[in-house]
């Protein structure tokens, strides 16, 4: 098989400090998944903030180190570069788009000179009319030209404009990958769909691959080929986007779905989660993580780590659909 990225068993656990001292908690539980080389496409990471989303797209990045799992990157291990010219090579196909392209740039410098400094980091272009044309090129990509951004500093642009130039950006080493954490969520309500739209239109016109990792599953919807959904650190629901969204099978992904259309970044789902002592022990369980509000909940569920159970198109991670339980824990009334 031809795989662009293999990520396997990829966890990380962090010791808290302060008043959970001692404690740990498991922000990425397990994750695995793979991304075909030969067929792009945009796989959505979608959870509340402190769900692990953001810990995964870290961890595939080299930004934060896993606790142990692999990620793979054609063929090659990448879990755990050091070397500078290695990290280069790896970057130069995995480029990552951040959240705020307003501190992204600094302000006082052009925004031109980011693309060419890529192009001259890594070494993209001999000659300089050869740079300038993959600057161009990488523009033009994303709807832009450097006529329109030559010599202009990061606020004399729309944020949306921004967003587009940060994607330019990485697109001048010609990734195959990007790896976008909320790169709409700072951006005008009205322009989030159009820069949603342009990570369809570099998987169909140039091949890249997408992670993006989003709260907002009505972005996510409209541009997925899958999704994954995260809870606590668990992948609990994983496949086809169409499957998930329009027959959810996990009792979480039904409530989120239920709460979901309004793309709000600033709604229920807070950026800013200063976990609480019933947070870090439901963290530290072994059970289902959604056991304390799942309306199905049952007995096994508080400390049985439910298994992965592939059903009508995607991976559930539920014990309502696991075989051995079937005739006996389900017919017992629900706990919650
Ligand atoms: Fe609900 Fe149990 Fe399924 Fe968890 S494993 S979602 S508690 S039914």
């Amino acid at each position: 098989s031809n795989k662009l990225l293999e990520v396997k068993d990829l966890e990380k656990v962090f010791h808290l400090g302060g008043r959970f001292f001692g404690s740990k908690l498991k922000a990425v539980n397990k994750v695995n998944f793979d991304l075909d080389a030969e067929k792009p496409e945009i796989l959505t990471f979608a959870g509340e903030t402190g769900s692990g989303k953001t810990t995964v797209a870290r961890m595939i990045l080299g930004l934060e180190t896993p606790t142990s799992g692999e990620v793979i990157y054609k063929g090659r291990n990448v879990t755990h570069i050091k070397k500078r010219k290695e990290l280069l090579e790896y970057m130069k196909e995995v480029q990552p788009i951040f959240q705020n392209p307003f501190e992204t740039f600094n302000p006082l410098k052009k925004v031109d000179s980011y693309l060419f400094e890529m192009a001259e980091n890594y070494e993209i272009a001999k000659t300089k009319e050869e740079k300038q044309k993959g600057v161009e090129e990488s523009l033009n990509s994303v709807g832009l030209t450097l006529k329109e951004i030559k010599g202009r500093y990061p606020n004399e642009l729309s944020g949306g404009q921004l967003q587009r130039v940060s994607v330019a950006r990485a697109l001048v080493t010609r990734p195959s990958l990007l790896i976008a954490d909320e790169p709409v969520s700072m951006v005008d309500a009205s322009l989030r769909m159009s820069i949603v739209n342009l990570f369809a239109e570099l998987k169909t016109k140039y091949n890249v691959s997408v992670l993006y990792i989003t709260h907002d599953l009505a972005t996510a919807y409209y541009i997925s080929d899958r999704i994954a959904i995260m809870l606590r650190g668990d992948v609990v629901e994983f496949g086809d986007i169409d499957k998930v969204m329009l027959s959810p099978l996990h009792p979480y992904t039904q409530i989120l779905l239920e709460s979901v259309p309004q793309p709000d970044p600033e709604g229920t789902w807070k950026e800013d989660i200063k976990l609480s002592s019933l947070e870090v022990k439901e963290f530290s369980r072994l059970g289902c993580k959604f056991y304390e509000r799942c309306p199905f909940a049952m007995k096994i569920c508080k400390d049985v780590e439910p298994p992965y159970v592939f059903k009508d198109g995607r991976e559930v991670k539920c014990h309502l659909y696991s075989e051995e339980i079937k005739n006996t824990e389900k017919s017992e009334e629900t706990v919650n």
